[in-house]
């Protein structure tokens, strides 16, 4: 059983919802989603403090088609976790990924800690932009025994990293220095992952990577990737960027490893992912079924809703909905068990 509850309010009129029990799977803002290999994306927070300019998922204080925020109990997202980890044959990475930023998350430190005693988990990684690292959470994540931090560093010039990540306050050169330390104090990894904003930080990134390298990031997995900049439905834009077509930038990728010497493209095999079987799907593409709705969904237009019969979270387009009613929803998307339904009656 699914319980919501808010529990404050964030950023001036967004309600920010606890959430715990179950079912935590076919929701993209937040519980457990698997893509059909060893990798686990666990969704434990949607909050962010930043604002960056070029944010596919509009996290943070300026967000404009956000309505809702969340957090997840801490027990319910280790045991969705566990169970399609255990349902994989174990040998899985949980990888803490977010819509926001995972060290938003008020219990990080005690899901690391319980996840690492999983048998069924065999690492577990989180990704940020890093505004919130401090010495001392370093410090509780690597005795919590978190294995590897995916760090977004855009730019290495203070005021352009302030710019892109849209608040004054952000300092880059406290995010390298604390980066330093991850390398050479403690035991997590450190990748480096810069996001691409064709013709705003190209030269930029060059500069990452090269700087990721001379740290040492990548004692284990690889060193650094370059992320292209992409646009989604709810996302913020950067005027007049438009994004490259994935050809044009693996092109792009090449070049950079020419001209600079230094890998940015790994395979697969060399982040240790492989295919996995997936957790089996309950619906498929226009199935009709009836969901219960438990609260507005992290976007505009969308609210979140639990399959009565075979309990999974579905987000609901469409009609006059109300909180804790029953409605009949055509299934329209079912990508990666993600499932997107509209509201075809009331029951
Ligand atoms: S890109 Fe990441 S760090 Fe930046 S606002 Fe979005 S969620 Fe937050």
């Amino acid at each position: 059983m699914l319980e919501t509850k808010i529990i404050g309010v964030v950023w001036r009129n967004r309600p920010l919802y606890f959430v715990k029990g179950t079912p935590l799977y076919g929701y993209i803002g937040f519980g457990v989603i698997d893509r059909g290999t060893n990798v686990l994306q666990v969704r434990p927070t949607t909050l962010c403090p930043l604002n960056c300019i070029f944010c596919s998922v509009d996290a943070g204080p300026h967000s404009r088609n956000r309505r809702a925020e969340f957090i997840v109990d801490p027990d319910s997202i280790y045991e969705a976790t566990i169970e399609i980890a255990r349902f994989k044959g174990g040998g899985v990475e949980a990888l803490i990924d977010t819509v926001g930023d995972p060290l938003t998350y008020p219990y990080l430190t005690y899901l690391v800690k319980k996840l690492k005693r999983s048998p069924y988990i065999s690492s577990i990684a989180l990704e940020t932009h890093g505004a919130l690292l401090s010495h001392r959470l370093i410090d509780e994540l690597n005795e919590a025994g978190l294995d590897r931090i995916n760090l977004s560093i855009d730019t290495l010039n203070n005021e352009k990293a302030k710019l892109l990540q849209g608040v004054e306050w952000f300092n880059i050169d406290k995010v390298k220095k604390l980066a330093e330390y991850i390398v050479q104090e403690t035991n997590i990894d450190l990748h480096i992952t810069p996001v691409w904003i064709p013709g705003i930080n190209d030269d930029d990134i060059i500069e990452v990577i090269k700087w990721a390298y001379r740290i040492g990031a990548g004692k284990k997995w690889p060193p650094a990737t370059i992320q292209k900049y992409n646009i989604h439905k709810y996302g913020r834009k950067v005027p007049g960027v438009k994004p490259l077509k994935w050809r044009m930038f693996w092109r792009k990728i090449r070049e950079i490893e020419k001209a600079t010497g230094l890998k940015v493209s790994w395979e697969m095999s060399e982040w240790g992912m492989e295919k996995r079987k997936r957790y089996p799907c309950p619906y498929r593409k226009n199935d009709v079924t009836a969901v219960k709705t438990v609260s507005p969904g992290l976007f505009r237009g969308e609210y979140i809703g639990v399959a009565v019969k075979k309990e999974w979270l579905i987000t609901i387009y469409g009609g006059g909905k109300k909180i804790d009613h029953t409605y009949y929803v055509r299934i329209i998307n079912d990508k990666d068990c993600l499932l997107i339904g509209r509201i075809v009656g009331e029951t």
